[in-house]
């Protein structure tokens, strides 16, 4: 192969997907590699595919055999990331025009490929960060101990692997002498933070958010996502209430409120437990924003069982709720199960959830009407009468998830902001920039 100058990087899949390609982009350009948008340019074409589910394997066979199908001579074909961890050989098999095949964590192999000094780089590989506008995700740890019957995600990742906390530290120092406004910490469970380097359940995570408070600084918010329900502790919740730059912010994903259902998913089945510990949050932080997400239609689950799913969303109230249907994947304890639930049933129970949901989220959202709120500004442009409007992000959403908040007013994208809320939907908030006036604690439009 002639040393490669331009690559192509196509991320298919979850925000965590995106982060390993930032972490090989990185080292490409360490090596003096150019991105360029357009795959005909490039010299070798990387795919970053997802095997979650079987549509994001279908969506990466997709992009795959398309890119396959264009390539010119002396281009590289290159397939990396979770479906080639699964599928590798009977991806390569059925699509000529692939050159080489990696699984996940093989970043290095594939510079080195690409003739790339990766020993030469600075290089984090056990964090990994992307930044998106003024938010940075920071991968705190990667693969996952869980038995979730339904989930792939230990097969195609391995166990949990924590990246130490000296590592995040510097990292997170990095990150915001670089601008960021916003850490986004992920995992395939935060939460477990710490287990595999011996400390006890639980208990890792509020100490790593001391120090990553600490080294962010005050003006630096601190968001975090995916938590695992039996370890939403008192000594978790406390941190979060006691460090002022973590966001009043939870995501706890609970894939279900029927306690049989869960029991089938090997998932924290106590029901009694969950509503404790979403009180104990509320108790502590009494504006907290929780997001979940649940699945319909996992094996055998019943009317009756997914109408205990409703009751459950009813009953607790989530500001942001998303609903999967059940996916059916292969080397998961579910696959095999009996009573599969057909795609109909699925799709209507998913409609029947997400039609609840957002008059639940609406009237969550309405509450913030009359409050006047900091915005992370991502954005800015006109409305329909040529008046300037800027949209961004509170503490109540988080990015690429959760909706946004539209002000009427001028600011610049990362720029910190107030924002008098006056208006709601289920997903979105809409008001207008304030600012406070110097020296007399009151707030005056900048815009009418
Ligand atoms: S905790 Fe999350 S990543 Fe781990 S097995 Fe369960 S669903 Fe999958």
């Amino acid at each position: 192969m002639a040393v490669p100058r331009r690559y192509h990087l196509v991320t298919l899949g979850c925000p965590k997907n995106d982060v390993d390609s930032a972490h090989l982009a990185r080292l490409l350009e360490g090596g003096e590699l150019v991105p360029v948008a357009d795959p005909g340019e490039a010299d070798a074409i990387i795919v970053n595919t997802c095997g979650f589910i079987e549509q994001s394997q279908a969506q990466s066979m997709a992009a795959v055999r398309e890119l396959a199908a264009a390539k010119r001579e002396g281009q590289v074909l290159i397939v990396a990331g979770c479906m080639t961890q699964l599928y590798g050989r009977q991806v390569r098999e059925e699509t000529p025009g692939i050159d080489h095949v990696f699984g996940v964590g093989q970043w290095h192999e594939v510079a080195r490929l690409l003739q790339v000094d990766v020993d030469a780089i600075y290089d984090i590989p056990e964090s990994n960060v992307r930044v998106e506008g003024p938010s940075a995700y920071l991968k705190i740890s990667d693969g996952c101990d869980a038995p979730c019957t339904f989930c792939v995600i230990p097969k195609i990742k391995g166990g949990l692997r924590s990246a130490p906390a000296g590592l995040l530290v510097r990292e997170a120092r990095r990150l915001v002498e670089a601008g960021a406004k916003e850490l986004v910490l992920v995992g395939q469970d935060t939460t477990a933070w710490g287990e595999d380097l011996g400390m006890p359940v639980g208990s890792g995570l509020p100490g790593l958010l001391r120090m990553l408070s600490e080294a962010a600084g005050p003006e630096t918010w601190l968001r975090l996502m995916y938590a695992y329900p039996s370890r939403v502790t008192p000594e978790l919740i406390g941190t979060m209430a006691e460090l002022p730059n973590v966001v009043h912010y939870l995501d706890v994903p609970l894939q279900h409120g029927s306690e049989a259902v869960l029991r089938r998913m090997k998932r924290p089945h106590n029901l009694e437990r969950v509503y404790r510990f979403i009180e104990e949050l509320r108790r502590a932080m009494p504006d907290i924003v929780l997001r979940t997400s649940f699945i319909a239609g996992f094996p055998g689950e019943t009317e009756a069982e997914f109408e205990e799913l409703l009751a459950f969303a009813r009953a607790v109230e989530f500001d942001h709720a998303g609903c999967f249907t059940y996916s059916r994947q292969q080397w998961t304890g579910a696959y095999e199960m009996e009573g599969q639930v057909p795609d109909e049933v699925k799709a209507e129970r998913r409609a029947r959830f997400m039609e609840q949901q957002q008059a639940i989220s609406a009237r969550r959202a309405a509450r913030f009407i009359g409050r006047t709120l900091e915005m992370l500004v991502e954005g800015e442009g006109e409305d329909e009468d040529g008046l300037p409007v800027v949209a961004g992000r509170t503490y109540r959403e988080a990015p690429e998830v959760d909706g946004l908040v539209f002000a009427r007013g001028r600011a610049r994208p990362g720029e910190r902001v107030r924002v008098a809320i006056e208006d709601a939907s289920e997903y979105d908030l809409f008001g207008r920039v304030v600012r406070e006036r110097p020296g007399r604690g009151r707030v005056r439009a900048i815009s009418p």
